[in-house]
């Protein structure tokens, strides 16, 4: 049997609207589960979600990936680009379509100010498609540093144009 991982658990949320979405969050999932100092501990089910911001663009796919990782906030904020990058990810339009967007949710139960990088996420709250996700690999009775019970901040916020992908 494999060695239970130490170090922090920290959620990680995958979105995509280009180039084959569903293959874009299964190969990114692939590429964290496979860095250094990573390991993966559960995968939410595929979403498909309305897009946020400009409207003229395809609808996204979103999942969410609980690890456990010896990797610093930074250091691993900073491996998601990297993979964000080899995905061929240009930021031309914020908000606008992407081939892969990366973002670390929630890394323990720390609150991160940094210039680079806000944890938890600053807009966890407003996104369906980052909580319902979020609760199938979490549980409701997530604590959300700042910001109280997952179960809480569903009920704020309607599941409206998020869909469960058919497995
Ligand atoms: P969004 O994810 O809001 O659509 P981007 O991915 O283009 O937008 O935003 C990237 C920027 O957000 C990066 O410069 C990164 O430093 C910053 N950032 C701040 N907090 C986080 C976080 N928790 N996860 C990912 N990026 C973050
Ligand atoms: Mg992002």
């Amino acid at each position: 049997m494999a060695a239970v991982p130490s170090g922090v658990e920290a959620y990680i949320g995958l979105g995509s609207n280009l180039d084959n979405p569903v293959d874009q969050v299964n190969q990114a999932r692939a590429a964290i589960a496979a860095l250094p100092g990573v390991a993966e501990i559960g995968f939410s089910p595929l979403y498909r979600s309305l897009p946020v911001g400009p409207q003229d663009q395809p609808d996204y796919i979103n999942a969410v990936m609980r690890v456990v990782t010896e990797l610093a906030p930074l250091a691993l904020l900073r491996q998601l680009q990297q993979i964000e990058n080899q995905h061929g990810r240009l930021r031309l339009v914020r908000w606008g379509a992407r081939t892969l967007d990366l973002d670390v949710l929630l890394y323990g139960q720390q609150a991160i100010n940094e210039p680079d990088l806000i944890v938890p996420h600053p807009e966890l709250a407003k996104r369906a498609f980052v909580l319902y996700p979020l609760a199938d690999v979490a549980g409701a009775d997530l604590v959300v540093p700042g910001l109280g019970l997952l179960s809480q901040l569903l009920t704020a916020c309607p599941a409206d144009g998020l869909r469960k992908l058919n497995s």
